[in-house]
């Protein structure tokens, strides 16, 4: 199948911007010219990663004859937000099971940033204390539905299966069409790594588009490296087969030094590094995925890893809303 055919409903705002970073190039002075890949600015109630891969979940959910889509995430889940409002503009109503997974505490985590978003957007919230609660309230919100005469369409956390892993086959498309426009072809994308459907569809769409280009994603969710290798090798194969790409595993390549303690725990890496796009190009990251990744970026460029290279970018994947909400680790 090519990507092209699957359903897939309008969301975003494509192409997002790519842009130059000179003020920080000239700060760093390093070689390679920096870009940003602008993905905070695809249009859907604030924006991010998550509404490339609902483009064609959602186009899948109505393929499917659904009422309501259900999805799962963390508490401060930019994904569940971003479904929250794709769902509302396709008129479908919205199930979001939310689990208490972060060891963090302030004043606006449990019910302001994304929490406050998915109420405004109308979302029916489930908040769970672990992974088995969520399963029970899941099934519970599901046969209530299907009782009631609706049909369930479920998404996984992240958005991160084959379907929702073609937004980012679409997106290195865009992308290329950008680069070739601009005049120049990239040496490296670097991104945030989580559930592993932004770098699974970037390692594909690369090889059909930007074959010279290689993918970095920074682990920013699982401190358990080998098993994170293992996730998004095992999600890049699966949407490969389906496109009938071939990809090697060594196409995947994550950093996994700048999670720190554990996903959505704040590091002083982080905070500079927000700082530092902020101050140099008015740019705003965010503390759980783009912020670390940023991190990552900052030190492949420091350590020059990228010295052999014209061009890398930074792909900004969202998440600028829960800034507030780690006030106390940004200043
Ligand atoms: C979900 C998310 C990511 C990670 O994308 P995955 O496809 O889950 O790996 C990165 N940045 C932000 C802001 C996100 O919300």
């Amino acid at each position: 199948m090519s990507f092209t055919e699957a359903p897939r409903v309008a969301l975003g705002h494509w192409p997002t911007p790519l842009e130059r970073m000179d003020r920080l190039r000239a700060e760093l002075g390093c070689r390679p010219r920096l870009w940003i890949k602008r993905d905070d600015c695809s249009g859907l109630a604030t924006g991010g990663n998550k509404t490339r891969k609902l483009e064609f979940l959602i186009g899948a959910a109505q393929a499917a004859g659904a009422t309501t889509v259900m999805t799962f995430g963390a508490l401060q889940s930019n994904h569940a937000r971003q479904t929250a409002a794709a769902a509302v503009r396709h008129g479908l109503a919205c199930e979001l099971i939310l689990t208490r997974r972060v060891r963090y505490t302030g004043p606006s985590f449990e019910a302001g940033g994304n929490v406050l978003l998915d109420a405004v957007l109308g979302a029916s919230l489930h908040i769970a204390e672990d992974a088995d609660h969520a399963a029970r309230l899941a099934r519970g919100r599901k046969r209530a539905i299907e009782a009631a005469g609706g049909r369930v369409y479920t998404i996984p956390a992240g958005g991160s299966n084959v379907t929702g892993g073609l937004g980012y086959v679409a997106a290195a498309e865009e992308l290329a069409a950008q680069c070739e426009a601009a005049g120049f072809h990239p040496d490296y994308l670097v991104h945030a790594s989580s559930s592993g459907g932004t770098q699974a569809g970037l390692v594909v769409g690369s090889t059909i588009y930007l074959p010279a280009t290689r993918v970095l994603g920074i682990n920013t969710y699982e401190p358990d490296a080998a098993l994170q290798e293992h996730q998004v090798r095992q999600l890049t194969q699966a949407l490969a087969d389906e496109l009938s790409i071939k990809v090697r595993a060594d196409q995947v390549r994550i950093d996994h030094r700048h999670l720190g303690e554990d996903y959505g725990l704040p590091t002083a890496a982080m905070r500079a590094a927000v700082q530092r796009l902020a101050r140099s190009e008015g740019i705003l990251l965010d503390p759980v995925y783009s912020g670390k990744a940023f991190a990552g970026f900052l030190s492949w460029l420091q350590e020059g890893r990228f010295d052999d290279c014209e061009n890398v970018i930074f792909i900004h994947t969202g998440g600028t809303v829960t800034l507030p909400v780690y006030a106390a680790d940004l200043v």
